[in-house]
């Protein structure tokens, strides 16, 4: 995650308190007290008990609404808090994954309901997709495995593919002059799972199992590379959505088409504009940041945005048991 010095030292270190007395004054005298801030804050949080799952009783819900609001405060104070303590939990999935036992259950449906949504909602898309996949694999082995062996590629090999594509893709761009970011990603099973379920689709079905996007300056650009692509490509027929002209009705724009690509294999294209992309993964907190970042660096306003963008949800939702589910539904 490219974390700081202070972070990684207090990843490896928090453990510690379970060892030691004063651990707290010890490890701020040999490490600093900013280590110890974060060792101390991570462990106020794996403090928390959350409830999730089958049990929506009252009382619950009102446990767990209370230990949301416990999150989110610790992430106004520092998100790196909030960032170890979804990577500490990513690890403990790795761990259970090949340990069979009753409570795993537990830990992977809390991952699902509460760690995997927060990921989304700050962004961290390398730590959801995994929580996610490793949880539903303790989950649902059955169907976990069904889907993977459907996949008949592994991830890496689902990986290489995209790099694939998008290098022949970028040859071509490039050819007619055109200025274009173009980045991709595997689908990861969970989701495809969801997809599925979700749309009532088969897994052939399933167009954007590997996916590419195409970020240039203007509308025009965005035509432009789609005529690209369907020359490279073989357009699949019905597959082209138009939401330039046509937006979602959350503003969303974006053109989509899915094509057969490399080898024969279905693959996803999503073409749109900078600022349409910027809506579209910042919402409402884009636009300020628009105007107020003239500038600055973008990584860190990217943050503070995503930070922003999540406190501000929570002062919309007043009554906690609604926000709970606003919490789990929002980021699904
Ligand atoms: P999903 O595949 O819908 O579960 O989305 C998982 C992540 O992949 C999100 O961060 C999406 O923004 C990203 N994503 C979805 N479609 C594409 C695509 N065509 N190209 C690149 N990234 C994508
Ligand atoms: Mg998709």
């Amino acid at each position: 995650l490219k974390l700081d010095p202070d972070t990684r030292q207090a990843a490896l270190l928090f453990a510690a308190s379970d060892y030691l007395e004063d651990a707290s004054e010890k490890l701020a005298a040999r490490f600093g007290a900013p280590v110890a801030d974060l060792v101390g804050g991570l462990r106020r949080l794996k403090g928390l008990q959350l409830v999730t799952g089958k049990n929506e009783s009252a009382q619950s819900v009102k446990a767990q609404a209370e230990v949301l609001r416990k999150m989110l405060l610790s992430m106004s104070e520092d998100i790196r808090v909030v960032l170890l303590r979804l990577a500490s939990r990513t690890q403990t999935l790795r761990h259970l994954a090949d340990q069979p036992g009753a409570e795993r259950g537990t830990v992977a449906r809390e991952s699902l309901d509460i760690y995997a949504p927060l990921a989304n909602r700050i962004g961290v898309w390398q730590l959801k997709w995994e929580l996610e996949d490793l949880a539903f694999r303790i989950l649902e082995p059955d169907t976990y495995r069904h889907i993977a062996k459907l996949l008949d590629e592994r991830r890496v090999e689902r990986g290489q593919f995209i790099d694939e594509a998008i290098a022949q893709l970028q040859d071509k761009l490039a050819e007619a002059g055109i200025l274009a970011e173009v980045y991709g990603r595997p689908k990861h099973i969970y989701s495809i799972y969801s997809k599925m379920r979700a749309k009532r689709l088969e897994f052939s079905e399933v167009y954007d199992v590997r996916a590419l996007r195409v970020l240039v300056s203007d509308v025009k650009g965005c035509y432009t590379v789609l005529g690209i692509v369907h020359h490279i490509w073989q357009p699949i027929p019905q597959e082209f959505d138009d939401y330039i002209v046509h937006p979602k009705g959350n503003n969303y724009q974006s053109l989509h088409t899915a094509v057969i690509g490399p080898g024969g294999r279905a693959l996803e294209v999503q073409i749109r504009t900078h600022e349409m992309h910027r809506h579209a993964e910042l919402g409402v907190a884009a636009h300020w940041r628009y105007k107020e970042s003239v500038g600055q660096d973008a990584h860190y306003d990217d943050k503070i945005a995503w930070l922003r963008q999540l406190l501000s949800w929570r002062d919309e939702i007043s009554d906690s048991s609604e926000w709970v589910r606003q919490f789990k539904r929002a980021a699904l």
